[in-house]
């Protein structure tokens, strides 16, 4: 096998905004993976398997949603074709999400699929943990290598205000039936919110260093219409600070292969990461795409362009079509997002359970 240099476009032949971007640019590649024209290679797919859930967070869907009708969701066997012609372009970590992606009937028949899947090394799954009682063990089993889990506060009540009808009970019982599964280094993730549950950070690092959990802090992103966010963002470096009226934190090398940047506490085997769209913007080394329930793939989470796999998973069964699709989608993938100019007027109009978080 010989290796290709591969060279981006001229920055004018994408986006407007400035570009800092000549990113990559003497890096060498496999053939047959999957390059942008900015010379990032795409290693990393999330795929949304239900546009449907059984909280309705108030950051990320509205309190009335409509989902799609049944017939528009790509089939568990068509999520498993789409898994398949990506790992064959490369690709060797895939992320199961939603929606809330354990509410997808039959969910498990694809999961044990996608964890026998050869070259797949790295299969995770982000779940709100409702169901996670019933379904760690068969995820462990399947070969579901980490969890991450949401949860924004540890106060029942404002657990109901947050996801206006779940149940934080049930959240607690999944953390611990995936830790009994064998599950470790799972994650719970947390969106920050300025007077919502910014007075919980300190006790949401406890819990996780009491239970030997990571834990990220995420910034809220502007997606689908929900007004008055700038009121509630909160930066990852005001929550660093925070942290540190009781935690040392000492800054980590250690990268998961996403946008966290993490933190260790002397002591704990806990992480502390930050994922910060807007304060620090991470598009430089993106190395992923996201595919939502009906079959479009997202070459970027802020931006609204899209390539549509699912009349071609219909059309016939042509996988070198698919496989002819997703290569082309490369030359889509737009440099970056601008969440920053957008908290209250959203240039994305997809909520995140419809894009899948
Ligand atoms: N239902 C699962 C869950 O809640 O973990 C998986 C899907 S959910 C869309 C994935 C992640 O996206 C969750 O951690 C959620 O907190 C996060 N999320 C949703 N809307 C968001 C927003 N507007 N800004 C930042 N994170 C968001
Ligand atoms: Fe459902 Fe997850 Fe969105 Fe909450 S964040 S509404 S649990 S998809």
């Amino acid at each position: 096998m010989h290796n290709e240099t591969l060279r981006p476009e001229s920055p004018s032949d994408s986006l407007a905004t400035p570009d800092p971007r000549q990113i990559n640019a003497t890096k060498t590649y496999a053939p047959g993976t999957l390059i942008d024209k900015f010379g990032r290679q795409v290693t990393y797919v999330r795929l949304s398997i239900t546009d449907r859930c059984d909280f309705r967070c108030t950051y990320c869907m509205a309190e009335e949603m409509t989902f799609l009708p049944r017939h528009e969701v790509m089939s568990l066997e068509e999520c498993l074709r789409v898994a398949q012609a990506f790992v064959g372009l490369g690709v060797n970590k895939l992320r199961i999400t939603g929606g809330e992606p354990l509410v997808r009937k039959e969910a498990m028949w694809l999961i044990e699929r996608l964890g026998a899947l050869p070259g797949l090394d790295n299969l995770v799954l982000t779940t709100n943990g409702s169901q996670l009682e019933r379904f760690a063990r068969p995820l462990k089993q399947a070969g579901v290598r980490r969890l991450n889990i949401s949860l924004d506060t540890l106060r029942p009540d404002r657990f109901k205000a947050i996801t206006r009808i779940g149940d934080i009970n049930k959240v607690f019982a999944g953390i611990e039936a995936a830790q009994a599964a064998g599950f470790e280094r799972t994650k719970l993730n947390a969106v920050m919110m300025r007077g919502i549950n910014d007075d919980e950070f300190l006790d949401l690092v406890q819990f996780a260093v009491d239970r030997q959990l990571d834990i990220s802090f995420i910034e809220e992103m502007p997606l689908g219409e929900i007004h008055g966010r700038t009121g509630t963002y909160i930066s990852s470096e005001e929550t660093r600070d925070k942290l540190g009226e009781r935690f040392e934190l000492i800054p980590s090398t250690e990268n998961s292969g996403g946008p966290a940047r993490y933190w260790r506490i002397p002591g704990s085997v806990s992480r502390i990461g930050f994922i910060s769209p807007h304060s620090h913007n991470f598009c430089d080394s993106c190395n992923r795409v996201r595919i939502t329930a009906k079959g479009e793939l997202y070459p970027c989470l802020g931006q609204n362009d899209a390539l549509n796999l699912l009349p071609i998973l219909r059309a016939e069964r042509d996988e070198q079509a698919l496989r002819q699709a997703i290569i082309d989608s490369m030359g889509i993938k737009p440099y970056g997002h601008d969440f920053s100019q957008q908290m209250d007027s959203p240039q994305v109009v997809r909520f995140m359970s419809m894009t899948g978080g």
